[in-house]
């Protein structure tokens, strides 16, 4: 593993001191993060040390009751929710454990409907989403309605979704944890691989140290904060 740690003049993406709780149960603490455009983020931890709820709120999926999360210089909360939403839909992309594919709609389909809510015709949204697929592999699965993919076949679909829209950072929550090790290897290769040749960011939760080695910097969790603060700083 390589350390290109992320400075505050460079980073695509900045947590600072977020909180979050759900009731009682105080998920997020303090907790801080940064990644460097093009940079592949590790993001691991034990189970219930707030992985998912970090990855969810720098996302904008979640909003923390307190801290900031900036993007390319603009604070998310600061924007109005449309913008927020814009801001999402254009630089975010975000792959979760399960594909989570709309079961009516066919792989294709599937990978046409962030283009389609962004107001792209019908035909040029075809024509990407297939090429995307391609891209990942999974070209000869176009008509395939997710209910018949493998596992990591509907994850190479849910990957060609979360790129479609060119984002500058990808958010992976444990996405090859429902895969057995060799599609899981697979679909990290191709997720890594296929982010760094668009100059994509990603950040990979993962509890899987094998998965853990594909990204150039790790980061800990611990109770919903980072455990090193010199892998933050
Ligand atoms: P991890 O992904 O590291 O396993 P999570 O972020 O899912 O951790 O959870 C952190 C803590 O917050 C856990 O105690 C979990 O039970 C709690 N939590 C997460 N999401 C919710 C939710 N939607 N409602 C209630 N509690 C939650
Ligand atoms: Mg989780």
């Amino acid at each position: 593993m390589t350390s290109s740690a992320a400075t505050g003049a460079t980073a695509l993406l900045r947590a600072h001191a977020l909180r979050k709780s759900f009731g009682r149960t105080e998920a997020l603490r303090g907790a801080s993060v940064e990644v460097a455009q093009g940079e592949v983020v590790a993001l691991t931890g034990p189970s219930g040390s707030g992985k998912s709820t970090l990855l969810l709120c720098l996302a904008g999926v979640l909003r923390p009751e307190a801290g900031s999360v900036t993007h390319d210089g603009t604070r998310l909360d600061d924007l109005p929710e449309a913008a927020r939403t814009r801001l999402r839909r254009r630089e975010f992309g975000l792959v979760l454990q399960f594909g989570q594919l709309v079961p009516e709609l066919s792989a294709v389909q599937n990978v046409m409907v962030p283009l389609l809510m962004e107001r792209h015709g019908r035909a040029a949204a075809r024509t990407a989403a297939l090429a995307w697929l391609d891209r990942l592999g999974a070209g000869g699965l176009a008509d395939a309605l997710p209910g018949d993919l493998s596992g990591g076949e509907s994850q190479r679909v849910a990957m060609a979704r979360a790129l479609v829209t060119g984002p500058s950072i990808v958010f992976a929550d444990e996405p090859t944890g429902a895969l057995d090790r060799v599609s899981g290897e697979e679909v990290m290769e191709v997720l890594v691989s296929t982010a760094r040749s668009t100059g994509a960011a990603v950040l990979l939760v993962t509890h899987d140290n094998r998965v853990a080695a594909y990204a150039d910097r790790e980061v800990v969790l611990r109770d919903g904060a980072v455990e090193d603060p010199a892998a933050v700083r």
